[in-house]
């Protein structure tokens, strides 16, 4: 049985007061719950208020994620943040390949590729986002698309490893736009990367690996996508910047 997983992607959103106050409304609102144990519930705020929110989750069932890595260890690299900096203060989770850097800032395969295998060398756990644009899923390439993210992603990952992974599928249209995959069009692509999981890994690495789908997920839909055989989480944008409809996702869970 995979453990459903809903991560909060709150992206550039919220000061660190801000975020400090999300942070303790969730962790009043999960205490004592029983669906805050039955599901893994993870948040990523900014860079800046990860070492403040991690104080607040302390001793609560909530982790702590990042929205990206770089994949060196120091130096030279004006604007990035490694991973010993992100062990530092508590991280567990981090969002990789997510489809905004690769759209808007040139996050590029072979880049997220570097960052699965270092954020998993330093035994943190990456949520590697993948996804086919309008155009891609009108052109009927969302398999090509996707299946070549996700064979992109892994080169080099070792089965040992890949069990450890999270997959996000993410449909870049349907992130932050209200519009959502319906349960049969998610079902459908992650069978289809659970399936070249089991090609790349064998059948337990595919079993185990839990693939969330991401893009306008609310309380009102997710029950549905997350009903389905294949889909084991959400990874949340806009309805996580709330603790009332984030929470209502994770009661769907
Ligand atoms: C996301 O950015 O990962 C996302 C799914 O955003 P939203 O829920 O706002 O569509």
């Amino acid at each position: 049985m995979r453990k459903k997983i809903i991560a909060g992607n709150w992206k550039m959103n919220k000061t660190v007061e801000e975020s400090a106050k999300l942070a303790t409304e969730l962790v009043a609102a999960c205490k004592g719950q029983a669906f805050a144990e039955k599901t893994e519930i993870v948040v990523c705020p900014t860079y800046l208020a990860l070492d403040r929110v991690a104080g607040i989750l302390k001793g609560s069932p909530i982790k702590l994620g990042a929205q990206d890595v770089h994949f060196e260890n120091q130096g030279a690299f004006t604007s990035k943040i490694s991973v010993d900096m992100l062990k530092a203060v508590g991280v567990t989770y981090v969002i990789l390949g997510h489809s905004e850097p690769r759209t808007l800032f040139g996050e590029t395969d072979a880049n997220v590729n570097k960052k699965t295998l270092k954020v998993l060398a330093e035994r943190l756990i990456p949520i590697v986002c993948v996804g086919e644009t309008l155009a891609e899923r009108e052109a009927d390439i969302t398999e090509t698309v996707v299946g070549n993210q996700v064979r992109a992603a892994y080169q080099g990952v070792s089965a040992q490893d890949a069990v450890k992974t999270v997959i996000a599928y993410e449909p870049v249209w349907a992130i932050g736009t209200g519009r959502t995959a319906s349960d049969d069009q998610a079902q459908a692509v992650h069978l289809y990367i659970r399936g070249l999981l089991k090609e790349l890994y064998g059948a337990s690495t595919a079993d185990a690996v839990r693939i969330q789908y991401g893009g306008s997920m609310k309380a009102e839909n997710a029950g549905g996508l997350l009903s389905r055989p294949d889909i084991d989480g959400g990874l949340i944008g806009g309805a996580a910047l709330k603790v009332e409809t984030f929470l209502g996702i994770i009661k769907a869970a």
